[in-house]
Parts: C-alpha cells; sequence; structure tokens
C-alpha cells in the first residue's frame, strides 16, 4: 500500500485527466449558464452525508467534481461575468497555484520556506516598480484587500504614542478616530470594529458630485474632533472605489494627513493593477506619499484569488504593532532574512508569491497592460450605447472599467427586474449599487476572457 492515498503511477493518471477536465471546463465555459441556477441546500441534499469510509477511486471524484459540482458554481472566469469586480484566473496563476500546493511551503518564517519568502520580495518588487510606485517600498501578500487594510490600520493604530493600543488594548485610552469617505468599502469599517475602535470611531467624509472624498469635509471633520477630544490617527484614501471607481484626490488628502501627523492608508484593491497601464499611471499620483496602499493582483490581474499586496513605507510599524515571537519560533536568522509572519495577523502563510511571478513572466508588463486597456475600452463603449439611448441614464463618471447605469423613468424594483431578467439569461451576470438613494445597475469589466462581442451582447439583453 503506498503512505500517499495512491501510488505516483495512479496520481501521473489523476493530475493528466483533471488538468483535461479543468481545460475542457474553460474552453467551454461560455456555454455555461454564469449565474449558478442552484437552489439553497441543492448541491448538499445530492451529496452523501458523511465521507466515506473506504478508499473511492480519485477518477470518480475527479469526474464528480466536474460533473455535479461545477455545475452548482457561479463561473467568475465566464466572459459574461460583470458583477462587482471581475476576478479571472489566468492558465499560469492556474499553474502557480498547483505548485504552490504541491510545495506546500509556509513562509511564515525566512528558514521555513527562503526560496518562497525571497521569491515574494522580488515579485513584489517587480509590481511596484510595473505600478510606478516609488522606492522605498516593503511589500508583503495576504490573503485579501480586507486583511491588507487590517494590518495597515494596527499598524496606525500603533503609531498612537500617548497611549500603548498594543499593551493595554483601548480601554482607558483616547477615543480613536479615523476617518474616510462615504464611498469606501466596508473593509475599512470592519477593521475598526476588529480593531476595537468602533463603528462609531469611523468618520464617514461626504463625497463630490463625481462621488469623491472632499479634502474640505475631510480637514473640517479632523478639526471638529480635535475640539472635541478625540485622537485622529489614520485616513483611508480610496483609488478606484467599490460602486463608482472614483478615485479620491490622494495628493490633497496627503497633505491634511501629514499637517495632522495621521497615517495615510490607499485602498486601490480594484484600481491599483490598471496603473501598470502607462496612460493610467495617473492612478498613483500623491500615493507615494501613503504610509500604506493595497492592491489586490486577484482582481484585476488575472491571479486566482486569494492575493493581495500590502506596500508599506513603514515596515516597522507595521512590525511593532503585530510581531509576537515565542521561544519555539526563534530562529538566529539576521538581517535580510525577514519572518513574513511579523507583518500580518496569521502564523502560516501559503505560497501565494508563485502565481503572480507566473503571471507576470507569462503575460509580461505588456501583457497585463494591453489587457487592462482594452477593458477600459469596452466599457467606454459601453458606456456609449448607454448614453445614446434615452431610455438610460449613466450615474457616475467611468474613469476604468465599470459603467453605472440605470433606467432614466424606472423605479428601483424596474432597475432591479432588468438585472433579474438579464442575469436569468444565463449569459451575463451584473449586480447592482445605490448611489444618491437609488438603484443603479453596474456593469463591471475585468474578465481575462471577456470580448467585444460579449459586451455588445449584454447590451442586447439590457436594451431588448
Ligand atoms: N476595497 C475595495 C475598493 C474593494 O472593491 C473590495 C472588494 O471588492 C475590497 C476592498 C475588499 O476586497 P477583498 O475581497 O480582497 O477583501
Amino acid at each position: 500500500m503506498s503512505r500517499d492515498a495512491f501510488d505516483s503511477e495512479t496520481f501521473r493518471r489523476a493530475a493528466q485527466k483533471a488538468v483535461d477536465r479543468l481545460i475542457g471546463y474553460l474552453d467551454d465555459i461560455e456555454r455555461r449558464p454564469v449565474l449558478s441556477a442552484l437552489a439553497p441546500g441543492g448541491l448538499r441534499a445530492a451529496l452523501p452525508s458523511a465521507a466515506p469510509e473506504d478508499p473511492e477511486p480519485i477518477e470518480t471524484a475527479i469526474d464528480e467534481v466536474f460533473d455535479r459540482i461545477a455545475p452548482g458554481l457561479t463561473h467568475w472566469n465566464h466572459p459574461g461575468f460583470f458583477a462587482y469586480f471581475a476576478s479571472s484566473a489566468s492558465a499560469p496563476g492556474i499553474l502557480g497555484e498547483m505548485m504552490a500546493a504541491a510545495f506546500n511551503a509556509n513562509a511564515m518564517l525566512w528558514r521555513t520556506a527562503p526560496a518562497a519568502t525571497e521569491l515574494e520580495i522580488v515579485t513584489l518588487d517587480w509590481l511596484r516598480q510595473a505600478i510606478g510606485l516609488p522606492e522605498p517600498r516593503f511589500g508583503v501578500i495576504q490573503d485579501t484587500a480586507s486583511t491588507s487594510t487590517l494590518v495597515a490600520l494596527a499598524a496606525a493604530r500603533g503609531t498612537v504614542t500617548e497611549w500603548d493600543t498594543r499593551r493595554f488594548g483601548l480601554a482607558g485610552g483616547p477615543r480613536l478616530r479615523l476617518y474616510t469617505s462615504q464611498e469606501a468599502h466596508s473593509s475599512v469599517e470592519k477593521a475598526a470594529i476588529v480593531l476595537g475602535i468602533g463603528q462609531e470611531g469611523v468618520v464617514r467624509i461626504p463625497v463630490d458630485d463625481e462621488f469623491r472624498m472632499r479634502p474640505d469635509a475631510l480637514a473640517e471633520a479632523i478639526d471638529k474632533d480635535l475640539s472635541g477630544g478625540s485622537r485622529p490617527f489614520a485616513v483611508v484614501a480610496s483609488v478606484g472605489t467599490t460602486s463608482t471607481t472614483s478615485i479620491d484626490p490622494v495628493p490633497a488628502i496627503a497633505a491634511i494627513a501629514e499637517r495632522h501627523h495621521l497615517w495615510l492608508h490607499v485602498d486601490a484593491a480594484y484600481a491599483g493593477s490598471a496603473a501598470i497601464e502607462p496612460s493610467l499611471r495617473f492612478l498613483m499620483n500623491g500615493v507615494d506619499r501613503a504610509d500604506s496602499l493595497v492592491v489586490n493582483p486577484h482582481k484585476w490581474m488575472f491571479v486566482p484569488v486569494d492575493l493581495s499586496v500590502l506596500y508599506t513605507r513603514r515596515p516597522e510599524a507595521v512590525r511593532s504593532a503585530l510581531s509576537l515571537v515565542p521561544d519555539y519560533l526563534q530562529t538566529p536568522e539576521q538581517a535580510g532574512a525577514p519572518n513574513l509572519m511579523d507583518y500580518g495577523v496569521a502564523l502560516g502563510r501559503r505560497f501565494r508569491a508563485l502565481k503572480l511571478w507566473l503571471v507576470l513572466k507569462a503575460f509580461g508588463r505588456r501583457g497585463i497592460a494591453d489587457r487592462i486597456r482594452e477593458h477600459v475600452r469596452l466599457a467606454s463603449l459601453f458606456r456609449s450605447w448607454v448614453e445614446a439611448d434615452p431610455r438610460f441614464e449613466v450615474c457616475a463618471p467611468q474613469p476604468l472599467s465599470v459603467v453605472c447605469f440605470r433606467l432614466r423613468q424606472g423605479t428601483d424594483e424596474q432597475n432591479q427586474a432588468l438585472i433579474d431578467a438579464v442575469n436569468a439569461t444565463g449569459e451575463v451576470y451584473l449586480s447592482h449599487t445605490r448611489l444618491h438613494n437609488r438603484l443603479v445597475l453596474r456593469l463591471a469589466i475585468g474578465s481575462l476572457r471577456t470580448e467585444e462581442r460579449h459586451v455588445r451582447r449584454a447590451w442586447e439583453l439590457l436594451s431588448a
């Protein structure tokens, strides 16, 4: 009996079968309904309620994955996936995941995975240059943008010098305040909940008519809190908000943060990848003045979930907020051998750098930039169709690859009914947002497999 579930020969045959089926799945993806039609509990009811007592043939299990489980998925790799922000898995990204699983390296300490740690450093430096971030920048991979923002705000909280939050928590300390726009992602508020700052500690700054944070309102809110005895400590600006992809005026916000010695974190989870395209480099304006920045290659850089990058000018602040090294994790390594567990919440760390490295090598900077530029062109084309149809209105500027629009005379219910109707075709999947308290449709382009014909089809369905 082999020690593993099966021997190397069976593994090879099974791997070949899994890869064949996987490539077949991706080649055929367009023929599947993008949004799963599975009713809640549908898959659970169809599967045995306990694991098998004895081994089952792996080849049958692989067939089950593709024939019974995959049909119940919503297909994020589908070219008609226009909801939220697309995340599409490219071939090099998939290979990176496969190999990372095989190595099963845990890059918590330098010595537990030296090459994984060093590849992470090299790859994040490549990415930093590609998106036009000036040196010096320390980068570290986290699972998601929510975690990157949590880590950044933990570091920011640690910079409050009059109270040792790391030691005493927040009880008895000053009332901490952080500032972000009304359009910022919910992950900012969630980080505040986790860090004990609380939702009341998050001041939502009003936006202008293009959904960008108003620096005058930010300055006013900080002054008001200071005179009321609260302790401002951080500002989170967004470059590419979730609803409309609006871009906060980072230089003006940075000036205010600098004046008050506040930590500036920039959430560029979606839009940061786009700075790889030279004509979109303006996205990084002022970002060099931020203390930290999050970019998610798993959103718009064709890297499969999950891979978020946190860059910071102040790695020591992150380390002193989060590093905790019990005796059994002490190692003799010196400078140049960072233990990346010190820059996050989790101890164990997957070998995520491998898939980003492969994506950067296989596409090249230019290959990624070409695709992103094409997505922005397709979004502009779609917007022009919406603008030309008097039944519709565009509801926000479109600086990148998302178009927000609605039926001009329609109620929220009628706009929702339109989304439901087009989603029911199985050809496209759109989601909604709310702007000026009205339901708005969002068409977000970002999938590797989306071509002009798919965007055209979405408009045919919407405007029929
Ligand atoms: N920030 C922005 C602007 C986002 O749009 C999102 C998700 O769409 C997030 C943060 C959270 O991303 P994640 O799912 O990686 O936590």
